[in-house]
């Protein structure tokens, strides 16, 4: 969860969490000096699974939290960027992978954190990787081979199973889930 806001962006006095005098039934961050409302929302983490035949693409994280765990290439969106864009230019930063993208796979809500995780399916246009700093290693694993006990994050361990199962329907939807 990010931490709570403490000094009002546009003027710099200490704010209070209260409710607004406008009818709003949630506290947030008001300014006694300046009254500006600082909004507080949920952030888009986007990714993609990137898939070369029957192998899936992770990386091995280089940064916390879950440094050593494996993971598919995501990160937070950008402003001045589509959702697509932004999770194919994490899938370059974190694995040089060369791939086209394809449909939305995985929608994931996760209000604890107060984000929302997109994943989209990317074919690979080619096994060779050129992982940048954030990423340790970046391989493909068959499905047997997955390090289920090594997966990051819980939106990465659901997009994955969820590929896989789509996979021996050979069918292509999109997830919508709820994760505590
Ligand atoms: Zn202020």
């Amino acid at each position: 969860m990010r931490s709570p806001i403490k000094h009002c962006r546009n003027c710099g006095t200490s704010v209070v969490y209260r409710l607004p005098d406008d009818g709003d039934t949630r506290e947030r961050a008001i300014c006694p000096a300046c009254a500006t409302i600082h909004y507080e929302n949920p952030l888009n983490v986007v990714g993609t699974l990137p898939y070369f035949g029957d192998r899936v693409l992770l990386c091995r994280r280089n940064i916390e939290p879950r440094w050593g765990k494996w993971t598919l290439p995501a990160g937070f969106m950008e402003l001045g960027e589509t959702a697509a864009q932004g999770a194919a230019r994490e899938t370059v930063e974190e694995a040089g992978a060369h791939f086209e993208m394809e449909e939305l796979l995985s929608v994931l809500s996760v209000p604890r954190v107060g984000q929302v995780h997109l994943f989209w399916r990317a074919r690979l246009l080619s096994d060779r990787f050129d992982p940048g700093p954030e990423t340790i290693e970046a391989r493909l694993f068959s499905e047997q081979d997955i390090p289920w006990d090594e997966i990051a994050f819980r939106t990465v361990r659901e997009t994955l199973l969820r590929f896989f199962d789509d996979r021996r329907r050979g069918l292509q939807a999109v997830h919508t889930l709820d994760i505590d």
